[in-house]
Order: C-alpha cells, then sequence, then structure tokens
C-alpha cells in the first residue's frame, strides 16, 4: 500500500517537475526557425513594425522629414510588400492595436483650433474641427483568411465619434456598405455617388447630392444640428466609375479636399481650375495619380498634400503604393507641402501658421 502511494506521489512531483521545464523551455527565446519560414517571416514582421512604430513616436509626422521617419516608412515598405503581408498575423496585431489606439486618441483629443487630420488606412481619413468630426472613405480596412482584419465592434467605436462620412466610390477599398448602415442608424448623413448600392435597403437613406462643377451645397447633421457646405464634383476612376471629389468647408473655415480613386483626364477641365474658384487648405489625393507633373494637386493648389492610398493590402505588391514613391511623385517640399502618414498618425493643421 505504502509503495503504491510512494509511487502516487512521486507520479505527482515528477509531473509538475517537468510541467515547469517545459513551461521555461516556452519562455527560452527562439534560437533557430529552421523548417518555419513563414513563422521567421512573422517574426521580422513583428520586430519591423515595432522599430518603426517607436521610431515613428519620437519623429512625428513634419512637411521637412527627418531620414529617421523616412527609413522607418522604408522598413514598414519592406514588410508591407511581402505577398503575404496581409496574412501574417505579427501585420494584422499591429494594425488593429494601431486602429484601437486612433479610435482612443480620436476621442480623447479635444481640438481647440485649426484640424485635426488622421489616416486610419488607405484613404480612410478623419479629421476633427472644434465643432464637427468628418469621414472619408471609412470601412473595415483589408481582409484575412476570415473576411475583414477589423471586427464591427472596433469600426462601430469609430463610427460613434465620427459625425458624417463622406465615400468617393464604390470599390471596397474605399467603401463599405455595413459602415454606411451603422452611420445611418445613428442619424448622420452618408455621402455616395448616385451609383452605389442601388439594390440596397441602404440606399434610400444615403444621400446623393448633386454631382456638380464649384457648386456649393448644404448637408444636414440632424444629430448635431449643424450644416456643413461642400463642393461634389463629377470625378471619375477611369473613364466609368463616378467617383464624388469632395470640398468640404469646415464651420471654422478651414477647406478640405479628398480626390477618393480620382483619375480620368478629361476631368482636367474642371479640376485645374478648383484652385481659381476656392483657397484649398488641405488636399488628400491618391499618391498615385498626381504624375504627370503634378497636374491634379497643382489645380487645388492646397497649403498642404497629405497623399493617401499607400500600402491597400489588398491590392498585388506592384499596387502597394510605398511610401518611397511620395518623394518621386510630390518631388521637393518646397514646391507644394506634403506630409505623409502611416495608419494611425495624425497631423494638427492650423491655416494661419501653415507656410504659404
Ligand atoms: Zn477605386
Ligand atoms: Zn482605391
Amino acid at each position: 500500500m505504502n509503495k503504491i502511494f510512494l509511487l502516487f506521489i512521486y507520479l505527482i512531483v515528477f509531473q509538475s517537475v517537468s510541467a515547469q521545464k517545459d513551461q521555461a523551455a516556452d519562455q527560452q527565446p527562439k534560437m533557430d526557425w529552421w523548417g518555419d519560414k513563414d513563422g521567421m517571416l512573422n517574426e521580422q514582421a513583428r520586430l519591423s513594425l515595432q522599430m518603426a512604430s517607436d521610431v515613428l513616436k519620437k519623429y512625428q509626422p513634419a512637411v521637412d522629414e527627418s531620414p529617421e521617419r523616412k527609413m522607418a516608412l522604408l522598413l514598414i515598405d519592406n514588410v508591407l510588400h511581402d505577398e503575404k503581408a496581409n496574412l501574417r498575423p505579427a501585420v494584422q496585431d499591429f494594425f488593429i492595436e494601431r486602429y484601437e489606439n486612433t479610435i482612443r486618441e480620436i476621442h480623447d483629443l479635444k481640438v481647440e483650433n485649426g484640424v485635426v487630420i488622421w489616416k486610419l488606412y488607405n484613404h480612410s481619413f478623419v479629421v476633427k474641427t472644434p465643432s464637427v468630426t468628418i469621414g472619408f472613405d471609412i470601412q473595415r480596412s483589408f481582409e484575412g483568411k476570415d473576411g475583414y482584419i477589423l471586427k464591427k465592434k472596433v469600426v462601430r467605436e469609430l463610427i460613434d465619434q465620427v459625425d458624417i462620412l463622406f465615400v468617393t466610390h464604390r470599390h471596397a477599398d474605399h467603401s463599405d456598405e455595413w459602415v454606411a448602415e451603422t452611420f445611418i442608424e445613428q442619424n448622420k448623413p452618408v455621402i455616395t455617388p448616385p451609383d452605389m448600392w442601388p439594390d440596397s435597403k441602404v440606399y434610400k437613406f444615403v444621400l446623393h447630392p448633386e454631382r456638380k462643377i464649384d457648386f456649393v451645397q448644404e448637408i444636414n447633421l440632424p444629430a448635431k444640428g449643424i450644416k456643413i457646405k461642400a463642393v461634389i464634383y463629377p470625378g471619375h476612376q477611369g473613364k466609368n466609375i463616378p467617383d464624388n471629389v469632395y470640398l468640404v468647408f469646415t464651420p471654422e473655415g478651414v477647406t478640405l479636399a479628398h480626390t477618393g480613386d480620382q483619375s480620368n483626364q478629361e476631368d482636367f477641365s474642371w479640376i485645374d481650375k478648383v484652385g481659381d474658384k476656392f483657397k484649398v487648405d488641405v488636399l488628400m489625393v491618391n499618391a498615385w495619380t498626381v504624375s504627370p507633373d503634378l497636374r491634379l494637386p497643382k489645380g487645388f493648389r492646397p497649403k498642404l498634400i497629405i497623399p493617401g492610398h499607400e500600402n491597400e493590402l489588398g491590392h498585388t505588391v506592384d499596387h502597394r503604393e510605398p511610401y518611397w514613391l511620395n518623394p518621386v511623385r510630390f518631388g521637393n517640399f518646397r514646391t507644394l507641402p506634403w506630409v505623409e502618414l502611416f495608419w494611425g498618425e495624425k497631423y494638427s493643421y492650423h491655416p494661419a501658421t501653415e507656410r504659404k
């Protein structure tokens, strides 16, 4: 009997010691990744993104960009131009964490004057003024194996902070029917071109203001009790896809332009003259459409350009627009000032202090 009891005690002690040993082994850093290519690239992505993020925190977005910031953005390009970047847990976790932090920041930051502009992802921007928060092309980001990376609960927390949504066009990297529906549930206006979601129940609740050159319209924000003025330019992606190019006048007098995926030669007939009619403060432009010779930004003549659409992970690598192409496309910042933002970064724009 005693022997059996001793054996029993021995087994318990042995098992718990070996469990502790396993645990200790788990805590050891992995010394090689042989036979695990994806594991290795995932770990490399995790460390690269963390390092880049630490550097970006120290070197904030600025028109005159430091070499440290450029290097961090180049490191990010390198990670995101891995064909499988959208599927790597390190990329997904990093993105979700930044997105959630940004929502908290949008909520907490009190804007006293000027505007604060956040880039969330791709061409999704949120602009907060002292009186209103405006969203452009908000969608649930890129897809992983099981649909969108961002859960509805997270994106709803963002929508709770935003008073109005401008959607440029129907492509999924810019628009999301569920997002539009959620804005409408909260009695907040959603503006799109007329061809979007015609068979959906949201269609009749979405606003389709006239797409008309230089025509200033008022949009009512019933939940806020205010109106916002905007011009809805009749833009296009290619010849056939309607793309609303927005000029939005904030109640405090800052003029914001957002181009979506504007890219149609014939539209230069009005694009060339936008700056004659209006004083544009900030132009959020799709980075890939500016050439040749910056014709699109020159039409708007903004005080500041913020390029968008970098590293859209739903695209193949050749169209995941790299940060390193921005200086090639936008040139010397002294000609037209521009500032590039990574996911979740913000820029505070003050019309009075911005360089002329
Ligand atoms: Zn598009
Ligand atoms: Zn796009």
